[in-house]
Formats: C-alpha cells, sequence, structure tokens
C-alpha cells in the first residue's frame, strides 16, 4: 500500500497541485454524505478520512487518476454535486481518493434541431435545465433536488423528477454518455434514438453508484417546454387505498400527467396540507405539454376520480404555490442544520417500489410494524409517507420517519433510529414483492439486501463488477455488500 503523502503527490503529478485538496475540514467533510448529517452537524466524522480530494479537468485526467488507483488498489469514491443521501459518498476504507468532478461543469451543446443537451458531468441540473429553457426546451428533469445536483451523480444514482409520470426517470432521457472504467478506459456510447446493435450497455453505467465506472458526460433528450398549459388539480380522500386505485386507474387507462402524488394525512401535515384537509390523504396531478393534450389529460383525470366517493376538491392554486416551493437549494441544507442543533430533531426517508398489487400491502404492512415493533416508537414525531412516481404496472411509495434523538448521542443515532427503521421498510417490501430501492440508489446500507433483491439476476451484477472492477477500487461497500 502507498502511503498517504505518496498518493497525494502521484495525484499532484498528474492533476497538478491545485487540482488535489488536502486540508482537513474539506476531507472529513468529504468522508460522508447525507446518511450521516446528524453527526455532521455536531462536527463527528467517524468515518477514515480521505488521502486527498481530486477535481479533474476532464476524462483523461480521470482516466489517469483510475489508472493510478487500479494499479496500487486504492479505493476511488466518484463525487459530483454532493447531495447523495444513502452513504454513496463515505469513504469506509483508509486513504480514500474522492474524485471530485464538479470542475468539469461546461455544457457542450444543447441542439434544438435533434432534441438533444450534452454536459459535462460537473453541470449542475438546475444550470441546464435554465438555459435549455431559453430556447423554449426542458430537460423533464426536475428532482427535489435539482439545485444541489450534477449530471454524474444524476445518472449514476438513477434519479427521478417530479415530473416522472411524463417523461420518465434518467434512465429514459439519457441518450449516449462517457465514462472511465477503472482500466483507465475512456468509452462513448454514441447518441442515437435507438438501435439494435446487442443489449443497451447504457445501462451498465445507469445506476452505477459510481462502483463500476466514473461517468464524465452525459447527452440527455430535450422537449418543447410549454409552463403557460401547466394545469394542476387535487382532492382530499379518506384513504390512501383509494388513492392508490385512483393512479393506477388514471396510468392504466393511458393518461400521462406530469406530476401525480398521493400523501398520507401524517406526510400532509409537514407540508401543511392539514390547514385544507385536515387528518386526510392528498391526491393531486399536473397536466403538461400542448395545450389540447393537457385539456383531454386533465378532464380525463376529473372523469376518473369522480367514479369513486368520498372525495373532496382542493383549490389548485394552493397545491401549485406548494409545489412551486418543494425544491431544496443550499440556504435549506444550512437551515436543516440549525434546526438539528436547536430541535435535536431529524428525520429521514426510505423510498421503495411495488406494482398496483402489493403497493398498499407494502405501505401498511411497514407502518404496522414500525408502530408495533419499533423500540424507541414513542421518540417518533412524524411516521407517514407518499407515491410520487406512477407507472402504468406500480408506483413507489416513499416513508418519511422522524424522531426527537432522546437520550441519544449524536453517534447513536444510525444505531437506534435510522438503521432499524430503514431495515423494517426493506424487510417488509421485499416480503412483499417489492422493490427495496426506487429512487435513492443502494449506497452503502441497503447493501445487506442487494442478494435479495436481485435474486438469481444478482450473477448479471456480480458478474460486471468482477469484470469492470476486478481489484475493488470503485466506491467499496456501495451496491455490493462486502464478502470478506
Ligand atoms: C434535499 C434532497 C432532495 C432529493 N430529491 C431527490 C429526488 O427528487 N429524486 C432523486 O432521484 N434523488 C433525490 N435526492 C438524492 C440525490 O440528490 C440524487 O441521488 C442525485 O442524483 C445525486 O446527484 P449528485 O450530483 O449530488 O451526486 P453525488 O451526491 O455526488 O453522488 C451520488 C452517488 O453517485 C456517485 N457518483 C457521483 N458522481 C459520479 C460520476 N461522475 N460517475 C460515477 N458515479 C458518480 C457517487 O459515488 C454516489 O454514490 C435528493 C437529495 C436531497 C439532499
Amino acid at each position: 500500500m502507498l502511503s498517504r503523502q505518496s498518493i497525494v503527490e502521484n495525484l499532484a503529478a498528474i492533476a497538478g497541485k491545485e487540482r488535489v485538496i488536502t486540508d482537513e475540514q474539506v476531507l472529513k467533510e468529504n468522508s460522508v454524505d447525507r446518511y450521516r448529517k446528524v453527526q455532521a452537524v455536531f462536527g463527528i466524522y467517524a468515518l477514515p478520512i480521505p488521502a486527498a480530494v481530486v477535481k479533474p479537468l476532464d476524462a483523461h485526467q480521470v482516466s489517469a487518476v483510475l489508472q493510478f488507483a487500479n494499479e496500487h488498489k486504492i479505493n476511488c469514491v466518484p463525487k459530483t454535486g454532493g447531495s447523495a443521501t444513502e452513504g454513496g459518498l463515505e469513504t469506509i476504507v483508509e486513504n480514500s481518493i474522492v474524485l471530485d468532478g464538479s470542475d468539469m461543469n461546461q455544457i457542450i451543446r444543447i441542439d434544438p434541431e435533434s432534441m438533444l443537451a450534452t454536459a459535462q458531468c460537473g453541470v449542475n441540473l438546475e444550470v441546464l435545465e435554465n438555459a435549455c429553457r431559453q430556447q423554449g426546451l426542458t430537460t423533464g428533469h426536475s428532482p427535489q433536488s435539482k439545485p444541489l445536483a450534477m449530471m454524474g451523480g444524476l445518472v449514476a444514482t438513477r434519479s427521478i423528477g417530479q415530473f416522472s409520470t411524463l417523461y420518465g426517470g434518467i434512465e429514459d432521457m439519457v441518450v449516449g454518455l462517457e465514462a472511465v472504467f477503472p482500466n483507465g478506459e475512456i468509452t462513448r456510447i454514441k447518441n442515437v434514438p435507438r438501435r439494435a446493435c446487442g443489449p443497451d450497455i447504457r445501462h451498465v453505467i445507469i445506476g452505477n453508484e459510481g462502483a463500476l465506472c466514473y461517468i464524465t458526460e452525459v447527452t440527455l433528450k430535450l422537449y418543447r417546454f410549454y409552463p403557460e398549459n401547466n394545469r394542476f388539480a387535487a382532492w382530499a380522500l379518506d384513504d390512501m387505498k383509494s388513492g392508490f386505485d385512483i393512479l393506477r386507474d388514471v396510468m392504466t387507462a393511458g393518461y400521462r400527467p406530469s406530476i401525480a402524488r398521493l400523501y398520507d394525512a401524517e406526510d400532509g401535515v409537514q407540508h401543511g396540507f392539514d390547514q385544507f384537509a385536515p387528518d386526510r390523504c392528498v391526491l393531486m396531478f399536473m397536466a403538461e405539454g400542448p395545450e389540447k393534450i393537457v385539456r383531454a389529460t386533465a378532464e380525463g383525470i376529473e372523469e376518473i376520480v369522480a367514479r369513486y366517493t368520498g372525495w373532496a376538491p382542493i383549490e389548485s392554486k394552493i397545491i401549485e404555490n406548494w409545489f412551486n416551493h418543494l425544491n431544496w437549494g443550499p440556504e435549506k441544507l444550512v437551515e436543516e442544520k440549525e434546526l438539528i442543533r436547536k430541535t435535536l430533531n431529524t428525520g429521514f426517508t426510505t423510498e421503495v417500489s411495488g406494482n398496483w398489487g402489493n403497493i398498499h400491502a407494502i405501505y401498511e404492512n411497514a407502518l404496522d410494524r414500525i408502530r408495533n415493533e419499533f423500540a424507541h416508537v414513542d421518540d417518533l414525531t412524524m411516521l407517514g409517507g407518499h407515491s410520487s412516481h406512477s407507472y402504468q404496472t406500480g408506483t413507489n411509495m416513499y416513508f418519511v420517519y422522524d424522531y426527537n434523538m432522546t437520550d441519544c448521542k449524536p453517534e447513536e443515532e444510525l444505531e437506534k433510529y435510522h438503521i432499524p427503521l430503514n431495515a423494517i421498510i426493506v424487510e417488509e417490501t421485499l416480503k412483499a414483492g417489492g422493490s427495496m430501492v426506487h429512487h435513492h440508489g443502494i449506497g452503502k446500507y441497503r447493501t445487506p439486501w442487494t442478494k435479495q433483491e436481485h435474486g438469481s439476476a444478482y450473477y448479471i451484477m456480480k458478474s460486471l463488477k468482477d469484470v469492470f472492477d476486478p481489484n475493488g477500487i470503485m466506491n467499496k461497500g456501495t451496491i455490493f455488500p462486502i464478502e470478506e
């Protein structure tokens, strides 16, 4: 093993001294992500501190760093926007290298003829989206972290945005890519609308969470942007079951609203929905696109809701205003830190998916088990969730849990609350036949169930790791459970 100093010297020779950061506070902050946000608020950094953060300028520098790491078996943690929530950025191995692509931040081309936008991995999504909107176009991608996340991480985590029911997840948007593998190979997948030239190799790269390769450039599809036609509609409902049923009816009838969300009453409280729909679930849609499609979509959804009983309409302006303030920029992160420090109250989420046939059972079973079995249930200040991404065959469930850290040191919070709550939700989802991760990635805390999630297809997953990263230098402990 090379010494820490030798790693830093080699990185400086590859990327230039000014691109290699060794400041201790920066290194500490780069040893974690939001999974350990409570510890970070109190300045506790329990994981090994990386040897350096390197900020490459192009794919050739990424290639040289990876070749060096591969030759010396040094763990590399890819990073771009740093908004990861599942431990994907944690440096769990001594003297890791954090490969931070945020300076690769050029929009390479917006092509309104072929409807393509190409950007380097460090381009922030909001920046790219705004540049597209100036030309009357949109990527259609709008995760709540749009002001924070960057192209590399968005693709690496298989992210999804709030308009997914119309535009899909990032996997439906990526046309082509450039990625660098641990042996230094720079690979480019070209931009074509479709092809039948073997398996779709984009999917080796999309969702790899930095555990197989480093994404350096991304090309997304573009759509025309018609914000003037956006139409919201919302209803208060008695229960989640009828909400899931309406969502299913809308999707299977062939309507494609861009937003389709269903909140339970508990989750609704933290969004202020109790002010106009106390103790009720809230179902909302937005239709967007050309005017005629919007009108037909809105009318179709209203017809479907009218077939049910027990609903009450909600003024659409209220929901539109609420929705327009949903995103998280850096200022909200600062506010959140202050709040945790002051109140010792925090919250996390676990997002899963299921078919129409089992999603309600997943929702009920996970919440029931937490209420009945979780040892510190009295410390929970919120337990609920929402569905925010629907498909022809099912939907997701985004569980939300907040707790007061009673009699608990910040360093005990994970074991006492977050890990067991996450485990119950994952176990109940897998038991009912759903998927344990809908869009945040496996990271490092759902790896105990990676094999169960994939079953016999884990053979394919493991083979990818063995072939592309035989020395195991890419983001150790992410996606793939540590075997030894
Ligand atoms: C407030 C908030 C709201 C969020 N809302 C959403 C949401 O609506 N939808 C959603 O899908 N997610 C959401 N997330 C999760 C997160 O924003 C996404 O996972 C996002 O895609 C991460 O992008 P990033 O650039 O910040 O990646 P990072 O945090 O830098 O990295 C994320 C993962 O990708 C890997 N990675 C990063 N860059 C590269 C690269 N160039 N090549 C290979 N691997 C790489 C990292 O190793 C890590 O495992 C939210 C997070 C926060 C904090």
